[in-house]
């Protein structure tokens, strides 16, 4: 029977394939899928959600994908990118949504998390309800 070191060990180089994989994502970051992008510089992208939960869906996601899965796994030397990737959803949203929105991040299996590339979702244009489900 495998020792807790070596449980641990597997699933630590388990999780490192997982987070080393090129993601859905990173193909529409590579443009080898396509996407209805509605911004762009040179750490991120938001494009329209494809099964949208509301009027306006769109995700903000960092261009290099870089081990960040998802926000529970944020490095030390992401905090600048993940301030921009709010901050870059705050102002598209504002455009987009005049009258309020929701950043949401899922994260891991409780959190609903499909996509292993961290994502902002952005939702709005219709009224809210809170709490979500
Ligand atoms: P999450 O469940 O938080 O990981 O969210 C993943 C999101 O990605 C879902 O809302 C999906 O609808 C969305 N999604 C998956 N594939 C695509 C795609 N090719 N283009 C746009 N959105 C996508």
């Amino acid at each position: 029977m495998a020792s807790e070191e070596q449980k641990a060990a597997e699933a630590a180089a388990a999780g490192d394939a997982v987070r080393s994989s090129p993601t859905i994502f990173d193909k529409i970051v590579s443009k080898e899928i396509p996407a209805n992008v509605i911004y762009e510089d040179d750490q991120c992208l938001a494009f329209r959600d494809i099964q949208p939960q509301a009027p306006t869906h769109f995700l903000v996601i960092p261009k290099t994908h870089d081990g960040l899965t998802q926000l529970s796994r944020a490095r030390d030397d992401q905090e600048q990118l993940l301030g921009h990737l709010l901050y870059v959803a705050g102002q598209v949203a504002k455009k987009e949504c005049p009258n309020g929105f929701r950043v949401v991040v899922n994260d891991g299996k409780e959190g609903c998390q499909s996509v292993y590339h961290l994502h902002l979702h952005v939702i709005g244009g219709r009224q809210l309800k809170w709490p979500p489900g």
